[in-house]
């Protein structure tokens, strides 16, 4: 391989947007602009970056929509400010303090991002969790991947994704299910494709309702009705165990719940389960092969199984398919959940969510929150857990939380029922907005607007999908005033009186996150912003100075991390609690992403070549429901539910099922107009354990736009 030029002022970061952790090189130019291009010696991407990836850098040169100052307003009808750091952050401490003293901890709340690094996760949850003692600290994660989060937490005992992108290339078979990777994490697919290409033999299942990039390397697609995920993986589950491609030792000896599962699953032919899905029953058949007959088989996921009203028996229900054919623990073989957002691992590692610890403690266990309170020497820990993402919006609404906090997210485009968020900012009594960029719409709703540090602008570390830890490098100062968002809440902290907010820099706060994952199944004590610099990435587990690469691995010795050390195999039902069609609402919405843009476009929205693949929002429909609507190709089509309307132009499509709709999920206010953001018609209904909405399922109307 021709080695990489680099001069010295080149440094390495991390890909920010998805959960593939691609490695980068930055380069600082004479004019002060920044270039990039894929790092070879990093080792997912060796090299190559996705459409978004090698754009990257436009995202920072272009400090057009960079906040620059700290503002506020002390009414709503008054223009903001601009104020120094101390003015702001002085009226903040006041106003949480009041509120806290008046209404307790739990009136105030910080919401936050997968997009955080790791020492800004950690700051901001030991600050609410050790110090102003509420759990309110929830994060964007929770609309993403917290269903997996809980999936394996009960099938292992603790969130842990077993496998390595290197098994890539060691499996056989592939059970790709609600994901469209060619799209969303286009650098690992591409690893997919090229083991395919090179290895014909190997199976690729997809398992989607519409039909996606990635089914053009697949050898069977399942256009499965939306929301009957569960049946399916029942079903195949069912004939795996007919067919006697179990792994009877590592059931016997590793794993519990099989007995039930197999009654279970045994309840329903897969005649019966094939027209619940929409599938035929052959191609269940030939799924089941697939898998039984796999030396090395990988199941892939994200938002299809995790943003659903069943989202945790979606998970549960897959996770199943490895444990009863013994597919964990060894190489080329486990669940790969595929993180969405570049850190939303880390903020799982630092217990970033409202009913999380550091380093996966678990909140309802008394000598861990006492272990964690007597090490970060603050407050005693809550034992409830806060309020999660959709529960901070109804808390605002009906007044229980009196201010909330806002980190790197736009919550008026990405939360489900837009049209609830935005009530609840207005009824909020204070509203901060820790923000890059002028953009998001969220913004109009604050009292106080901080502005942060982007990525290339701050150091730090992040977590991808397979618990690749990487280190980003700070290449350039912020503009203006901004400043890195761990600095903003130690700044903030100190406001507020409490000790031990008082890093030297993000390498001291990553030792102090080191430190309490010790003798814990994540534990990394012998890593150190040393070794990271010196090795870029390594994957947690990493115990010892001289790890080396860390763990790529996990569960190689079948002890799992639950009471009995079993993995469990969880007899789940199938019963479908989204929002379902009527004769008002006669069609199945679900959203998701396009390839090009990233969440609500405040990064992607700022880079021409990215918003040419799609230049606006559209309605995917099938030309049968197009045809008897009298809906033509790019007609304004209006979308209806329970809570709102979107109104785009229709894309006819045969790459969808009759009787469901297609919205992207990135497009929010344009001039004015809210009529492309999809979340105000999305559900707010949640997963009754992970607390995940129902992104991709809910019931809607269709028509034709007539001019009046
Ligand atoms: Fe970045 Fe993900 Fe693309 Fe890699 S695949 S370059 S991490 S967006």
């Amino acid at each position: 391989m021709q080695k990489q030029k680099r001069t010295t002022s080149q440094l390495s970061s991390t890909c920010c947007y998805c959960g593939v952790g691609c490695g980068v090189l930055l380069n600082k130019e004479k004019n002060g602009s920044v270039s990039l291009e894929g790092d070879k010696d990093h080792p997912v991407n060796k090299g190559a970056l996705c459409s978004k990836g090698i754009n990257l850098h436009h995202t920072i040169n272009d400090k057009s929509d960079r906040l620059l100052y700290p503002q506020m307003r002390y009414s709503r009808n008054m223009p903001m400010q601009r104020v120094n750091w101390d003015e702001a952050l002085d009226r903040t401490a006041a106003v949480f303090k009041t509120f806290i003293e008046k209404y307790g901890p739990d009136s105030v709340a910080f919401y936050a991002s997968g997009q955080c690094l790791t020492e800004e996760y950690y700051v901001v949850n030991k600050l609410i969790k050790g110090f102003i003692g509420s759990n309110n600290i929830d994060t964007n994660s929770r609309l993403c991947m917290s269903s997996a989060v809980v999936g394996y937490k009960m099938a292992f005992g603790e969130d842990s994704v077993p496998v390595c992108y290197d098994d890539i290339e060691l499996a056989d078979c592939f059970y790709v299910t609600g994901a469209n990777p060619a799209w969303c994490h286009p650098i690992l697919w591409r690893r997919v494709e090229a083991h395919k290409a090179a290895n014909p033999d190997v199976k690729v299942i997809v398992v989607d309702p519409r039909v996606t990039d990635t089914c053009s390397i697949a050898d069977l697609h399942l256009q499965l009705n939306p929301g009957t995920d569960v049946t399916l993986n029942h079903a195949i589950g069912r004939v795996i165990i007919e067919n006697g491609d179990i792994d009877i030792d590592f059931i016997t000896n590793h794993a519990e719940g099989f007995e039930a599962y197999s009654k279970l699953v045994f309840e329903r032919t897969v005649a019966e389960a094939a027209v619940i899905c929409g599938v035929s029953e052959a191609d269940i058949l030939l799924a089941a092969q697939y898998i039984g007959n796999a030396k090395g088989y990988i199941a892939m996921w994200t938002m299809g199984l995790n943003q659903s009203a069943i989202g945790v028996n979606k998970n549960l229900s897959l996770i199943n398919l490895n444990l009863i054919t013994g597919h964990i623990g060894k190489p080329g073989s486990g669940p790969l959940s595929l993180t969405g957002q570049p850190n939303a691992m880390g903020g799982r590692e630092v217990g970033g969510l409202s009913n999380l610890l550091p380093a996966h403690r678990d909140m309802a266990n008394p000598a861990h929150r006492e272990e964690v309170a007597r090490f970060w020497g603050g407050t005693a820990i809550n034992p409830n857990p806060g309020l999660t993402a959709t529960e901070m919006f109804e808390a605002l609404n009906d007044g229980r939380l009196k201010a909330i906090w806002i980190m790197c997210t736009n919550p008026i485009t990405s939360m489900p029922n837009a049209r609830l968020v935005e009530e609840a900012l207005k009824k909020a009594k204070f509203v901060v907005v820790q923000e890059i960029s002028n953009k998001p719409e969220t913004l109009a709703f604050a009292d106080v607007i901080l502005p942060a540090a982007a990525w290339a602008e701050k150091e730090g570390t992040m977590t991808n999908s397979e618990r690749r830890i990487s280190y980003l490098n700070k290449l350039i100062d912020p503009p203006g005033e901004a400043l890195a968002d761990a600095e903003i809440i130690c700044r903030f902290a100190r406001k507020l009186g409490y000790k031990g907010f008082d890093y030297e820099n993000p390498a001291a706060i990553y030792a102090e996150h080191v430190k309490l994952t010790a003798k814990t199944n994540i534990d990394i004590s012998g890593l150190s912003y040393g070794v990271l610099k010196e090795r870029k990435t390594v994957q947690w587990p990493y115990k010892k100075k001289n790890a080396g690469a860390g763990t790529p691995r996990l569960f190689t010795d079948k002890k799992f991390y639950t009471p009995t050390q079993k993995a469990k195999i969880h007899a789940v039902a199938d019963t479908l609690t989204s929002e379902l069609p009527d004769n008002d609402f006669p069609f199945i919405l679900t959203t998701g992403r396009i390839r090009d843009q990233w969440h609500t476009m405040s990064k992607t929205g700022k880079v021409n070549k990215l918003n040419q693949h799609y230049q606006q929002s559209f309605l995917e429909i099938n030309p049968a429901d197009a045809g008897r609507l009298g809906i033509k190709e790019g007609d304004v089509s209006i979308i209806t539910s329970k809570r709102g309307t979107v109104q785009v132009k229709a894309k006819i499509s045969n790459q969808i099922k009759q009787g469901v709709v297609f919205l992207p999920m990135h497009w929010g206010k344009i001039l004015g107009n809210d009529l492309n953001r999809a979340n105000n018609i999305t559900s707010d209904r949640v997963d009754p354990i992970s607390k995940e909405p129902d992104f991709k399922f809910c019931a809607v109307n269709v028509t034709r736009f007539k001019k009046p």
